[in-house]
């Protein structure tokens, strides 16, 4: 057997596509554009990309970009200071701060300082206390994304079995919250979790975000499982290579034997991640200029 393969790269798109024709009607309903604003301190790299790459597919979705980029030995409280002027800004529905910080800035309470109606990534405390809730509110994006595939895959995920490796407020529990508003039977695997591979194995939907290369293996697998790999992660270099490979947490081939759908790195949940992002500041723009938006509109 060999199993589809997710096209997250492909889903995406369609989401950017129904981003971008929402955000014209939310312009017309509301007088102006819904806007994004993303805070860089620093200059590592992969973040300036990220960011770059953000700011970007804000622009090509018709909404208006905020790019903020200070520099590394910015101090806590003016970047406080600039958070609180984003909440203030009427034009601005969505405040990502790009994590992580330098290491002499406290994380938390930056993120803390958010307002929730503009947390685009769902890592407030509100925002996380209403998931657990049940409640409406923003959920982190690479979660969120890799439910769509897993809904899009599946249908109804009622009574699945799931199987979530990684417990990080970014996308562990957050995914095994919204597998369990969607009545999966869900367990959350980490690193002190003892006998993984018969824990996995008992899985119809496996969910890896360790950031450990290729460590699900095929054996670890009920035939016919969906396995959704978050994981990137980049291999040493071979020999004449520039750049090592860039694999999940997945044993790709291995994975590609046994399960019914797995998603691809690259190319999987890689680029849900941004769109889920621009669709999160465009709900949150409906919901603070009080546009209506149909329920699962986005
Ligand atoms: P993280 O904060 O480092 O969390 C990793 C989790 O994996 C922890 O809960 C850890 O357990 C668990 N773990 C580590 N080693 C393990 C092992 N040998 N067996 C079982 N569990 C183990 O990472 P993260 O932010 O959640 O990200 C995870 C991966 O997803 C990374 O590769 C990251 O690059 C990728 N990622 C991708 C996207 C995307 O857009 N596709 C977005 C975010 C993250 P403990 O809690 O016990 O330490």
């Amino acid at each position: 057997m060999t199993a589809a393969v997710i096209d997250g790269k492909a889903f995406a798109e369609g989401l950017r596509a129904r981003v971008a024709d929402y955000a014209a009607t939310f312009e017309q309903s509301a007088g102006r554009k819904a806007g994004l604003a993303v805070v860089l301190v620093g200059d590592d790299p992969a973040s300036q990309v990220y960011v770059a790459s953000k700011a970007r597919q804000t622009v090509a979705c018709g909404m208006a970009s905020f790019e903020h980029r200070l520099p590394a030995d910015t101090a806590q409280a003016d970047l406080i200071a600039l958070v609180d002027r984003l909440n203030a800004d009427a034009s601005v529905d969505g405040i990502l701060v790009q994590l992580p910080l330098p290491a002499h800035l406290d994380e938390q309470a930056v993120v803390e300082r958010i307002d929730p109606a503009k947390d685009v990534d769902g890592l407030t405390p509100i925002s996380t206390g209403r998931l657990a809730l049940g409640l409406p509110g923003l959920v982190p994006c690479t979660p969120l994304g890799s439910l769509m595939l897993l809904k899009d895959r599946l249908g109804s995920l009622s009574g699945l079995d799931a199987v979530v490796i990684g417990r990080s407020i970014l996308v562990g529990k957050p995914m095994a919250q919204l597998l369990l508003a969607e009545n999966c039977t869900v367990t959350i695997a980490h690193s002190r979790t003892r006998d993984l591979p018969d824990v996995v194995r008992r899985a119809d939907i496996v969910v890896a975000a360790v950031g450990r290369p290729e460590l699900v293996r095929g054996d670890w697998l009920k035939p016919g499982a969906v396995v959704i790999d978050v994981g990137i992660n980049r291999l040493p270099p071979a020999e004449g290579e520039a750049k090592g490979r860039l694999v999940g947490d997945v044993a790709y081939a291995e994975a590609m034997a046994v399960a019914s759908a797995v998603t691809p790195v690259p190319g999987g949940v890689g680029p849900m991640t941004i769109a889920v992002l621009l669709r999160n500041a465009l709900v949150a723009a409906h919901r603070n200029a009080g546009v209506p938006l149909a329920e699962g509109a986005l």
